[in-house]
């Protein structure tokens, strides 16, 4: 079994850019094996023929059972040449291991392993590991969570390893997420030459009333431990080439990002009677999108805070900011948290870990299992 530092590194060198798995499920399951874990490989295909590797390991039958969820697909490293260090090649620089994913989040994965690797516990620890969260997140979480239950595989408590870390290693946790959606908002009219416009019928001036009355009013002002809900635009296209055509029609996307004051429904009910009220035809359509979370208080947070205070001498705040994860879909079937390593570097390039910090959290990770099944 690899030291934290080798493992970090050697999943960093798995070009597992999503949903392409590379070999990183085949080589967890047989770290994970050699630790005593039983390991199910659970692949699902996409739409688009390409499989998503998942991977849910437990180690004990009894209860409790201590989840760790995480994933090992990344974003695109982008141009390569931009990078101060091959995006894939894990160097050791200046005390930290660069490359794509060593925040977000395959350093996490080394250091709960290497946490468990030292943790003589009751109950059961498992890991949830997928490969899709960075994609569609359609193929991964999400269906393995529908096995957990075909299988009666009861999770008490669920840490997801995503970079929660704001300046400091340890001083966030986060404990929901706000709820995500889009809206697409299309105004059709006539195409025509500019010096004919009476022959033609402009849609772009009716598309600017409409986006004026969506982003005049404030949703509201927030809600226990969340930011206010916030509409946003951000695209507004006509696929006009030409300067002297009058276009057919012209398309806006928007995201709203909200809190508990509202669901999804009520938001999409708020936003066509604030459309309507500009009186002037328009199409929408809101693809899927997701709800807003909060964890509510539990024991098993506060150990997690008592455990970062111990290794780190401060408290964690509780937040909900940031985007989405696939905590979202685990909030369905146990309490769930997010905590992991600091975050600024995530999705960039030249992304790296510093050594402290990964031997901070796995101090963090190991003390948390202990204090969990005290
Ligand atoms: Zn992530």
């Amino acid at each position: 079994m690899l030291n934290l530092i080798d493992l970090c590194q050697k999943l960093i060198r798995f070009q597992s850019t999503t949903p392409q798995d590379d070999g990183i499920m085949d080589f967890l399951v047989q770290t994970l094996d050699s630790l005593g874990f039983c390991c199910h490989l659970l692949p699902y295909t996409n739409e688009d023929g390409s499989v998503v590797h998942n991977l849910y390991a437990r180690r004990g039958t009894d209860s409790p059972n201590l989840c760790f969820a995480g994933h090992v697909d990344v974003v695109p490293s982008g141009v390569e040449s931009s990078w101060s260090h091959p995006p894939f090649a894990a160097n050791i620089h200046d005390g930290a291991i660069w490359g794509r994913g060593a925040v977000d989040m395959k350093g996490a994965i080394a250091a709960f392993i290497s946490a468990v690797k030292n943790s003589d516990h009751k109950g059961s620890i498992s890991l949830l590991i997928t490969g899709d969260e960075e994609g569609a997140a359609t193929h991964g979480t999400v269906k393995v969570i529908e096995w957990l239950k075909e299988h009666n595989e009861v999770i008490d408590f669920c840490i997801v390893g995503e970079p929660t870390s704001d300046k400091l290693i340890g001083d966030t946790i986060k404990v929901g997420r706000r709820g995500s959606f889009s809206g697409i908002l299309t105004v059709t009219g006539i195409q025509g030459h500019v010096a004919y416009p009476h022959k033609a019928y402009n849609p772009i001036p009716n598309m600017l009333k409409l986006l004026t009355a969506l982003n005049a009013a404030a949703l509201d002002t927030g809600y226990d431990r969340f930011q206010p809900s916030n509409l946003e635009i951000t695209s507004i296209d006509v696929g006009n080439a030409a300067s002297n055509v009058i276009p057919e029609s012209i398309r806006a996307k928007f995201n709203i990002r909200f809190n508990p004051n509202f669901t999804r429904l009520s938001l999409i009910e708020h936003i066509q009677s604030t459309l309507n009220a500009v009186d002037v035809p328009y199409t929408l359509d809101f693809p899927k999108g997701s709800e807003p979370f909060l964890t509510s208080a539990h024991p098993s947070m506060d150990k997690l805070s008592q455990a970062i205070q111990e290794e780190t001498g401060s408290s964690p705040e509780y937040s909900t900011s940031g985007g989405t994860s696939d905590a979202r879909f685990i909030k369905d079937i146990a309490p769930v948290v997010e905590f992991g390593l600091i975050n600024s570097l995530a999705h960039k390039v030249d992304e790296r870990v510093s050594l402290k910090d990964l031997e901070v959290l796995t101090r963090i990770y190991k003390r948390f299992i202990d204090l969990y099944f005290a």
